[in-house]
C-alpha cells in the first residue's frame, strides 16, 4: 500500500480529444477508483491531430452540468490540457474558453499548430530528433517559463516528455507563479532523476493518470513509484493527501 493516497485525477482524456471513453465513462471509472474529484482536460484546439474542435467546448461543459446532478459523489471538472505554442509562451485557451473551463493545464507537444510557422516548425523537428535535441533546450525552457508567467496555469502536464528542458529554470519559474508540475504516470515525467532534482527547491507536483482509456483512469501506480523513490513528501503533492 502507497502512504500517499491521491484524491484526484485532473489529466483524463476523452473521445472529445482522441481517448476512447465518454465523460460519463471515466465519471464511473473516477467513482469506481475511490476519487473524490475527477477532471477532464482533453487536448486544446491547436493540436492538429487530436485538439477538441473548438465549438465543442460548449458541448462538454454543458454535459458536465448535466452529470453533477447524476453523480453527486463526486466533483466533475472541466479542464483543458492546452498546447504551449511558441517562445513568449502562448496557448491554446482564449477568453471564451477561459470563461468555460475550471482549470487549465498546459504542456508541450508535436503537432500543435504553431503560431510563428518557420520557427515554430523548426523547433518541433528539433524537439522530434534525438540527437538535436540540445539545440531547442532554450527555446522550450523559455516558451514554459512564459507560458507560466503570461496565462494562469494549474498544471504544467509531462515537463520534459517530447522536448527537453531547463528544469531548474522551470521549478523556479512553476513557484513563482504557483503552478504544480505532474509528475505524469503514462509518460515517464517527471522522471525519477528529474524529482530528484527539483525535490528541495519545494515546487509543487500534481500526480496525473493522463489515461486516454476509462480503465486507465486513477491508475496512479506508475507515478506512486516514482514519488516513494525520489521521496517525495505529501504536503508537495497537490492531489494528495494521508
Ligand atoms: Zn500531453
Ligand atoms: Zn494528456
Amino acid at each position: 500500500m502507497h502512504e500517499i493516497r491521491v484524491f484526484a485525477d485532473y489529466h483524463t482524456h476523452t473521445v472529445y480529444s482522441h481517448g476512447m471513453g465518454s465523460i460519463r465513462e471515466n465519471v464511473e471509472a473516477a467513482i469506481e477508483a475511490g476519487l473524490e474529484k475527477i477532471g477532464i482536460a482533453d487536448h486544446g484546439y491547436m493540436h492538429l491531430g487530436f485538439g477538441v474542435r473548438y465549438e465543442n467546448f460548449d458541448l462538454m461543459r454543458n454535459e458536465i452540468e448535466r452529470l453533477k446532478t447524476e453523480y453527486r459523489e463526486i466533483e466533475i471538472l472541466l479542464g483543458v490540457e492546452a498546447n504551449i505554442l511558441d517562445i513568449e509562451g502562448r496557448i491554446d485557451v482564449d477568453e471564451h474558453i477561459r470563461d468555460i473551463v475550471d482549470y487549465v493545464m498546459a504542456g508541450y507537444h508535436f503537432g500543435s499548430r504553431p503560431t510563428h510557422m518557420v520557427r515554430g516548425s523548426m523547433n518541433h523537428a528539433l524537439n522530434y530528433i534525438k540527437p538535436l535535441n540540445h539545440l531547442s533546450k532554450e527555446y522550450n525552457t523559455r516558451a514554459l517559463v512564459n507560458a507560466m508567467k503570461r496565462n494562469e496555469i494549474f498544471i504544467i502536464s509531462h515537463p520534459g516528455a517530447k522536448a527537453s528542458i531547463d528544469l531548474d529554470r522551470v521549478a523556479k519559474a512553476a513557484i513563482e507563479t504557483d503552478t504544480a508540475l505532474e509528475i505524469n504516470s503514462s509518460h515517464g515525467h517527471l522522471s525519477l532523476e528529474e524529482l530528484l532534482q527539483i525535490k528541495d527547491t519545494g515546487v509543487k507536483f500534481a500526480i496525473g493518470s493522463d489515461a486516454h482509456r476509462p480503465s486507465d483512469v486513477g491508475d496512479f501506480t506508475d507515478a506512486l513509484q516514482r514519488v516513494e523513490k525520489a521521496g517525495i513528501s505529501q504536503q508537495q503533492i497537490i492531489n494528495s493527501r494521508r
